[in-house]
């Protein structure tokens, strides 16, 4: 089957179309014939050697497609059924093997790619609006990179709980595309001072929560921007990691709050799994959750993925396809 793999560490260009050998399921695990497999900012961390990996390593964090085969001690899935699944690597590939124990099966009304589309990012969103700062009707709330894979769902989850959202974007069209998404306001945070802006949008108050993925360029404005006692959540690295943070910057700061989540930690159970899965398919299904996935690259391609998605060229979801 063909793969892309890596053998070094470095820029797109160590991205290499492979002939692999079809894996044979093993004990709990089931093969999927991958339709679609998700591209994330994770996978450049990955291949740059941000997030530590074993080489040769075959990217990508997520994918959708039907069950191929299922191995021994498997219970629950049976060649031809829809499915998808986050975090295991292997995806960007015609074929991958998947734990059970982390797999979902697709709803009816749901495509494959859809799914596959959804699954991270989607969980991500479900985690950082609803569990690592539970949003409330009224509260207000910053979200970094709106027109993103990401942002656009955290948008229109935080828009769905009642929250007001003020959204930073690169370019007036990714500007666009976060208020179609709901958006209260948006900042083009290239151009204007977003501090600045969301203190004169709260009336000198700030927002109670700021979610972050972009973290060096931005981390300390987004600390700036919280009200007493708001949480400065940062869950990514789009322009680097933020540097270290002294803890009394915290408290001169507003008594304020700081956590670094990451999506495993909040789907380490089947339960949690299901939760955020469930939740995130059922949305997509009934249309309260707007996917945006026109980007499509062929698996050859993979390395021109990375550089569109590092290069600020993308928005909404990107995938790839074997
Ligand atoms: P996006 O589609 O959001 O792409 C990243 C966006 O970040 C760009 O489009 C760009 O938007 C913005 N950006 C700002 N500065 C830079 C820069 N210097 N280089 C590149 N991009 C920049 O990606 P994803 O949705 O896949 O991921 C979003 C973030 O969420 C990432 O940081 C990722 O690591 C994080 N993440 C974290 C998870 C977790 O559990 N902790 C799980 C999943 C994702 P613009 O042009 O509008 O500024």
């Amino acid at each position: 089957m063909k793969a892309i793999q890596i053998t070094e560490l470095g820029g797109p260009e160590k991205l290499t179309l492979v002939d692999v050998d079809r894996p044979e399921p093993g004990a709990g695990q089931v093969l999927v014939k991958i339709e679609a497999a998700g591209l994330n900012f994770i996978d450049t961390y990955q291949r740059a050697g941000l997030y530590p990996i074993e080489l040769p390593f075959t990217l990508g964090m997520e994918g959708g497609g039907t069950v191929a085969a299922v191995g021994p001690e498997v219970t629950g899935f049976a060649v031809g059924d829809n499915v998808a699944y986050a975090m295991t690597p292997g995806s960007y590939a015609e074929y991958n093997l998947v734990l059970a124990a982390i797999l979902i099966k697709v709803p009816d009304g749901v495509s494959n790619r859809d799914a596959a589309a959804v699954m991270l990012q989607g969980m991500t969103a479900h985690y950082l609006a609803h569990s690592t700062f539970t949003l409330e009707p009224g509260d207000t709330c910053l979200v970094h990179a709106g027109a993103g894979g990401v942002g656009r769902l955290l948008i229109q989850m935080a828009k769905n709980i009642g929250a007001t959202v003020f959204a930073t974007v690169g370019t007036e069209e990714k500007a666009e595309i976060a208020r179609e998404c709901g958006a209260d306001a948006t900042i083009l945070y290239d151009q204007v001072n977003f501090q600045e802006e969301v203190m004169r949008l709260t009336n000198g108050e700030g927002v109670e929560v700021a979610y972050d993925s972009v973290a060096k360029a931005t981390w300390e404005r987004s600390l700036h921007s919280l009200k007493e006692r708001g949480m400065l959540v940062l869950y990514g690295n789009a322009s680097g990691p933020a540097p270290a943070i002294d803890p009394l910057l915290l408290s001169t700061s507003g008594s304020l709050f700081l956590t670094r989540p990451t999506l495993g930690n909040y789907v380490s159970t089947r339960d949690a799994l299901e939760w955020r899965a469930g939740d995130i398919l059922k949305w997509v299904q009934d249309g309260s959750l707007k996917l945006r996935t026109e980007i499509d690259f062929p698996l050859a391609e993979a390395a021109d993925a990375h550089r569109a998605l590092e290069g600020r060229k993308t928005t909404g979801k990107v995938l790839i396809i074997p």
